[in-house]
């Protein structure tokens, strides 16, 4: 055998140097994972991590998934056809004006994988969701990041760091993981002057994973804003209040052009039957979202309360989880977990000093507190 070929046969050579930079996206920790390194009882810990729905799945969703495991031999529907009719009819949007996804965060790598390139950049706000990092670094794209102002999105700063080879702004509203909110008018007033200045040379994404947490007067309707902005995509996602996590499922909404553009980079089968079977159902289950909105408000207020007695410092949430500041949050979280209690560091999002910990069951949340006080008292 000759080869001419020198560069090196192993390695990393051949790796783009933007893939070899990505720092992997840090998960919450799972229970069983707790469970093995502290010998702790599975059944006794609690989980306030990824802000999942404390109330466990919809009733509805579970019994409809029960019905469309029988289909299972069969790929699911490529074209989610039930589900996006059920969208349809919610949200009066068109039907070919949605497309669904493994979980939102598939959406989001949709999204970066249709506009981004190297050589092109994306504007996210500092302390904002970590996975508009990672999609922007996998693409090999520049990452303009954004001071915050009092711990959220600066629209404004936003809006003047667009560069010539900006193609693509994410915005989460609520954001996650410092819970702040900017209100319709001024994410309005911000979509209006991107499209304004850049026409539809700059897509901006609009993430409402935790729209359904909002109270009532705050809520908007971004399917109109989608009908206004052709160069908009609003993704939600069943994972929140829906309770879904484990099966991965989210929608976008935007105008047909980019609707085209998300599809032509989805795989084919991106959302798996039981997925799309349980969502259609939880979508009009309007019982259970009033559910998971109610609990959520009441423990909220017990978390602010506790928070209040203990002296600590909180950003005032508008998702299902609240960022607290502990001080050394790296022995909290430690002693925290030593107690079976599982939150979230997020020294990694550029905030040391904080956890994120997510409203759960009243009796979670008085573990919780019960664990923290005495972390504290240490
Ligand atoms: C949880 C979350 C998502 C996506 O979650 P999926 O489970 O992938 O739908 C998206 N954006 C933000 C801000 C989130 O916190």
């Amino acid at each position: 055998m000759t080869t001419t070929d020198s560069r090196p046969v192993s390695g990393q050579a051949d790796v783009p140097g933007y893939i070899l930079d990505i720092a992997p996206y840090q998960a919450g920790k799972p229970i069983e994972e707790l469970a093995r390194e502290f010998h702790l009882d599975p059944a006794g810990i609690v989980k306030l991590a990824s802000n999942e729905n404390p109330l466990g799945l919809p009733k509805s969703a579970q019994l409809a998934m029960i019905e469309a495991s029988s289909a299972l031999a069969r790929y699911p529907d490529p074209n989610g056809f039930d589900l996006k009719a059920a969208l349809s009819r919610h949200y009066g949007v068109p039907a070919d004006w949605l497309t669904l996804g493994n979980g939102s965060n598939d959406l989001l790598e949709l999204a970066s994988l249709a506009v981004l390139s190297p050589g092109s950049s994306c504007v996210y706000s500092r302390h904002a969701f970590a996975v508009y990092r990672l999609a922007t670094q996998a693409r090999g794209a520049r990452h303009i990041v954004v001071p915050v102002r009092e711990y959220g999105h600066d629209l404004d700063a936003m809006l003047a760091a667009i560069a010539d080879d900006t193609r693509l702004v994410f915005i989460a509203n609520p954001n996650n993981p410092t819970g702040t909110f900017q209100p319709a008018p001024r994410v309005e007033a911000f979509l209006r002057q991107v499209r304004e200045r850049h026409g539809e040379h700059v897509t901006v994404v609009l993430d409402e994973a935790y729209n359904e947490y909002l109270d009532p007067e705050l809520r908007f309707d971004s399917a109109r804003w989608v009908e206004q902005f052709s160069n908009l995509v609003v993704t939600r996602t069943f994972s929140k209040a829906y309770g879904l996590a484990g099966l991965r499922v989210g929608y976008a909404m935007a105008q047909p052009r980019l609707t085209d553009l998300l599809n032509r980079v989805r795989q084919p089968f991106n959302v798996n039957s039981l997925a799309q079977a349980a969502a259609t159902a939880a979508l009009d289950d309007a019982a259970f979202l009033r559910q998971s909105y109610d609990i959520n408000k009441a423990g909220k207020k017990t978390l602010y309360e506790a928070f209040g007695k203990l002296g600590l410092e909180y950003v005032p949430s508008y998702g299902n989880f609240i960022l607290v500041k502990v001080g050394d949050a790296a022995a909290v979280n430690l002693a925290l977990l030593k107690r079976g209690v599982i939150v979230r560091p997020v020294a990694g999002d550029g905030l040391p000093e904080w956890l994120r910990v997510s409203i759960g069951l009243p009796s979670e949340n008085a573990r919780f507190i019960e664990a923290l006080t005495e972390a504290l008292g240490q």
